[in-house]
């Protein structure tokens, strides 16, 4: 067996352009992802010189999930980093969520996922696009069963290191690994997870990602999963 080795990761900025994802009394989804996006590139780019960063958005631009997993399958990218901030009906609701794909996920985890996947109902043809997947119907789920399945123990170690990093390093509310139906993780062929970094929907989590300090403690701690998660691969 060849020793496995991480040379290309994909950062996938949620939403953008004329979808801004879930919005806060005071920012929007598309941009904080963008910002925690880019410095997580940067810091790889620094401190992982023979890794290839690649991101699916560098500006505020519209880009449709089946591109974003195209970019990552072309590119035969390594890792798939996908960074959103939450929503919750319930302001109260605070912490850090890492989503790999599942279909045995509870209504709370559906949720998520169908708010992530409700934007390609923004694009021009979803309809071929997707093969009829819609993402308010629970049956559709069941059709993403089969994806992503030889890389779900890598996507659940990284999911798990961020977690830890988050809860650790940050002193956030980790509210842990789940599992839920993400259209744009079951097209991706390679080991992906999709980070909810905060609720915008909660006062004090919207007001820490509007700080430098906190998009960089949480692109940090980004960073520092990826590098123990290429350590532990690289070492099999
Ligand atoms: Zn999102």
């Amino acid at each position: 067996m060849p020793t496995a080795k991480l040379r290309k990761v994909v950062i996938d900025a949620g939403h953008g352009g004329k979808d801004p994802g879930c919005l806060g009394k005071i920012s929007k989804e598309k941009d904080i992802a963008l910002a925690v996006a880019l410095e997580v590139g940067a810091l790889i780019n620094e401190l992982q010189p023979d890794v290839e960063v690649i991101y699916t958005r560098t500006t505020d631009k519209f880009v449709e999930l089946s591109e974003r997993a195209r970019i990552a399958n072309t590119a035969m990218a390594d890792l798939f980093i996908s960074i959103h901030c939450n929503a919750n009906r319930a302001n109260y609701v605070v912490g850090t969520e890492t989503y790999v794909l599942g279909v045995e996920s509870n209504d709370t985890n559906l949720e998520v996922a169908k708010r992530e996947n409700s934007v390609i109902l923004d694009e021009d043809n979803y309809k071929q696009n997707y093969r009829g997947f819609d993402p308010n119907s629970p049956a559709s789920y069941i059709l993403l069963a089969n994806y992503q399945y030889a890389h779900r123990n890598n996507s659940l170690s990284f999911a798990s290191k961020i977690e830890k990093q988050f809860a650790s390093k940050q002193q956030r509310k980790s509210r842990g690994v789940k599992q839920s139906g993400f259209l744009v993780l079951a097209r991706t062929a390679m080991p992906s997870v999709l980070i909810e970094i905060g609720f915008l929907s909660n006062e004090e989590d919207e007001r820490y990602l509007n700080t430098d300090l906190g998009k960089s403690f949480t692109a940090a701690s980004i960073y520092r999963a990826f590098r123990d998660y290429k350590n532990e691969i690289e070492k099999k």
